[in-house]
């Protein structure tokens, strides 16, 4: 599934429900967490940025991403986040959809920030602020109010082409949007703070006064080593929810703190393991840095809907001699067509 097969997809079952769906998909599988393989992602860290592979297996299907994470490109015309994935048969290993995953990795990131926000943020929240314009942007709102209500956003970003871009994007889509001067005013009255800021440096988009109880913290550009967002304090107040512990020590916001920092997984609050939110004064914090299953979930969700509506290319890429053996026979074959072999 290529980039327009992406698109069409869905255009064709529309984004909301998508966002919705694919949450669904995700939290199915966060119920079954003891079933997959998990590993932190293999990370291949330059001054420039990251590139990473994400596998995860359940033992029926297979699958791994592809991911970068360039702050600088957009200055290039570049994204900052692209990435493809494979969702492959364990029992042939014989891959079955290859898949961008630039824009699907937006889907999947909103779909999991919504989830989890629908288990800690407070039933009554409708007001969310979004520091940080860019690429997530948009999905992150609109998975929001799709899986919470939230139609009220509060939005900043330092650079005012990213703001005009984002304005263009939501107009007459039914949102009410405030657009504030700094990330402080931002989150005056928000009930949700979504930070998606990217730059590959420590940095306090949120400081701990900013932050007033009761609020539900979705921190998801913090997810590189010397990439965070959120103040130190901010982490000591609240309630931290990760996706899998060994990687968001690595990669998240609690990187700054002491590698036994108590922190809840999020599976164990989808399966009731573990409480959510616990009261309308306490400060959640998910802190995002996106997890391998969330792929596979999304990938697995393509391929379904790929099944249904027969979206996508099919690929010559895995060679398919008669003989499985004589793989060899496919390069001769085109230059010695007619010579018969006697038996
Ligand atoms: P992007 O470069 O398209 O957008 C980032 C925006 O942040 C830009 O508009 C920039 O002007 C703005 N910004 C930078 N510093 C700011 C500041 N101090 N205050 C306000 N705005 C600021 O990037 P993107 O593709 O939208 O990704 C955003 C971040 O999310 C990146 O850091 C990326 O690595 C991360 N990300 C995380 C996950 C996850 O699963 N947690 C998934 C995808 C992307």
């Amino acid at each position: 599934m290529d980039v327009d097969a992406v698109v069409n997809l869905v255009d064709r079952i529309g984004l909301e429900t998508v966002l919705t769906e694919m949450a669904g998909y995700i939290e199915e599988d966060y119920r079954r967490w003891g079933e997959f393989e998990k590993s932190p992602r293999l990370a291949s860290h330059s001054p420039d940025g990251v590139i990473e592979l994400m596998p995860t297996s359940d033992g029926q299907a297979f699958a791994f991403k592809y991911v970068n994470g360039h702050p600088a490109n957009t200055a290039k015309g570049l994204q900052t986040v692209v990435g493809f994935g494979v969702l492959a048969s364990v029992s042939t290993g014989y891959p079955e959809l290859i898949a961008e995953m630039t824009i699907t990795t937006a889907l999947r990131t909103a779909a999991t920030s919504a989830m989890a926000a629908r288990h800690l943020a407070r039933d009554d929240a409708s007001t969310m602020a979004i520091i940080g314009l860019g690429a997530q942007s948009e999905f992150q709102a609109h998975a929001f109010r799709a899986v919470l209500g939230v139609r009220r956003l509060r939005v900043y970003d330092v650079d005012p082409s990213a703001t005009r871009k984002f304005l263009a994007n939501m107009r007459d889509l039914g949102f009410e949007i405030t657009v504030a001067r700094s990330a402080a005013e931002a989150v005056l009255g928000a009930d949700i703070v979504t930070t998606v800021t990217a730059d590959k440096a420590q940095n306090h988009i949120l400081s701990d006064n900013m932050v007033g109880a009761g609020m539900h913290l979705n921190a998801v550009g913090g997810d590189c080593p010397g990439k965070t967002e959120l103040a130190a304090d901010i982490l000591r107040r609240g309630e931290v929810f990760v996706e899998f512990t060994p990687q968001t020590r690595i990669e998240g916001e609690i990187q700054q703190l002491e590698p036994d920092f108590p922190v809840t997984e999020l599976w164990q609050v989808m399966s009731g393991k573990a409480p959510g939110r616990r009261g309308a004064e306490q400060i959640t914090i998910f802190d995002s840095v996106g997890f391998a299953i969330e792929d596979f979930s999304a990938l697995r969700y393509l391929r379904d809907r790929m099944v249904e509506a027969g979206d996508g290319t099919r690929l010559n890429l895995l060679a398919a001699p008669t003989d499985p053996r004589d793989l060899f026979g496919l390069l001769t074959a085109r230059e010695h067509p007619a010579t018969p072999v006697a038996v």
